[in-house]
């Protein structure tokens, strides 16, 4: 059994003070005690400890680009730049390179990510030996960096609307929608053993399957009860090639295929139209808002607000990871309602938080996002010390988390129990700037 002591945590929606978490060594909240003085040789978490953050939507080799191919280009021009990173991954690099990006994303407050990850071929189009084999660099990479994750193993199968794949989609690409479930059932049948990595299912888009691709991959969804994922309508362009198409919005031909409903999420959702926020609420699928790509990419401002009061949960995620930082992304709800709806106050503090952390937990089939009794015991810490939230009011730390910090006061972080995180150092990828940094520069120096 393990003690922390959190000067003050986020329990039940409030602040609580002075609260005694003890552990037990299976990873999970034994007990949650306020107003108590620390026990003898507990652990103390200094400042405001909230529940771990989830980021549920990663694409891990996106964070290559980050400072590299940020200045110029609409989506479909930074699209073929981020094909030049994937062409260069192999296994090992791409163990590297995610070991480095996922241990940035605890540093910064995250537990658990959702890995939307579809490069699972070789260069060239041709299965590795292990069909699964980038897939176990990934789940390498998580368990070195201590986060939690759920592979969302991707369907992608066609370059467009009956488009083939050409050039480097020929790595994305099973040769039909079979080849990919067995893939994902020989994944899932691998896990066991691997307690904090999960497997889930995606598919990448309208774009890159057929109408009766998506059923079978709903169908799957209901036979082994996993979570599913789903690019959505995150440019215009896809609303019109879908349109073109089908004569339907992607929404709409989700709808008709199977593919929403509770289990499901829709990344993005910036441009639906009014009749996909009524299905979405409906259906009540999870959203995931991923705003500091939207604003990167410039995707637009989705509806977020309007999603959630159709019915839909909000969730975050970090995507390309041209920022990797909870606090902004919880922000950007807000701040793209807020410039959309010209209007402040739209979502509660306490809202924005949900969606980071008990929305993401049910986007990736979690059962954690909230510090109770039997919970895993994944926390976050903001130091309170920092000139960023200095001046905060003690009595809405919530809004001093959500509207004033950013992932550099994230002072200790504690996954399953663990201790990942502690003074904003990870404890066992050392030297993380420099590493980061070197196996970006190697991988985009080689040719
Ligand atoms: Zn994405």
């Amino acid at each position: 059994m393990t003690d922390y002591h959190a000067d003050h945590a986020w329990v039940g929606g409030a602040v609580a003070h002075d609260v005694a978490i003890s552990v037990g060594d299976d990873g999970r909240i034994l007990s949650l005690v306020p107003d108590t003085s620390p026990a003898t040789g507990a652990i103390r978490l200094e400042g405001f400890t909230l529940p771990g953050f989830v980021n549920a939507h990663s694409h891990a080799f996106h964070r290559a680009l980050r400072g590299r191919r940020q200045r110029t280009g609409d989506f479909w021009g930074w699209r073929e730049t981020m094909y030049e990173v994937a062409e260069r991954l192999g296994p090992a690099s791409y163990e590297e390179l995610a070991t480095a990006v996922f241990a940035e994303m605890v540093c910064a407050g995250f537990t658990a990510v959702g890995e939307f990850h579809y490069v699972h071929h070789e260069r060239g189009g041709a299965a590795y030996r292990d069909p699964n084999e980038m897939g176990w660099a990934l789940v390498r990479a998580a368990e070195r960096a201590g986060i939690r994750m759920v592979l969302l193993d991707t369907c992608y199968l066609l370059g467009g609307f009956s488009t083939p794949v050409t050039g480097v989609q020929v790595r994305y690409a099973d040769r039909d929608v079979t080849e990919w479930a067995d893939r994902v059932r020989a994944l899932a049948a691998g896990l066991h053993g691997h307690p904090s990595v999960s497997c889930g299912l995606a598919a990448h888009s309208v774009r890159a399957v057929t109408a009766d691709d998506l059923r079978a991959i709903a169908a799957l969804r209901d036979t082994l009860q996993l979570p599913l994922h789903v690019h959505v309508s995150e440019q215009p362009a896809e609303n019109a090639a879908c349109l073109d198409a089908t004569g339907r919005t992607p929404t709409a031909l989700l709808a008709e295929t199977g593919m929403l409903g509770p289990a499901t999420s829709v990344v993005h959702a910036t441009h639906p139209a009014a009749d996909d926020i009524d299905l979405l609420g409906e259906q009540a699928v999870t959203v995931v808002a991923c705003p500091t790509t939207e604003q990167d990419l410039g995707d637009g401002l989705g509806p977020f607000a309007e999603l959630a009061t159709a019915g839909a949960t909000l969730a975050i995620g970090t995507d390309s990871h041209a920022v990797v930082d909870p606090f902004a992304e919880m922000r950007g709800i807000e701040m793209h309602d807020r410039l959309r709806r010209h209007a402040r106050g739209v979502h509660t503090p306490a809202a924005l938080l949900d969606a980071a952390t008990t929305g993401g937990a049910r986007s990736l089939g979690l059962d954690g996002g909230a510090l109770r009794s039997g919970a895993p015991a994944d926390l976050v810490t903001l130091r309170l010390d920092s000139i960023r939230v200095a001046g905060f009011d003690p009595d809405d730390l919530a809004s001093a988390a959500v509207f004033a910090a950013t992932a550099a006061d994230v002072s200790d972080v504690v996954v399953g129990g663990r201790r990942i995180v502690a003074a904003g150092m990870h404890q066992s990828v050392p030297d993380l700037p420099d590493r980061l940094g070197g196996t970006i520069r190697a991988m985009m120096a080689e040719r």
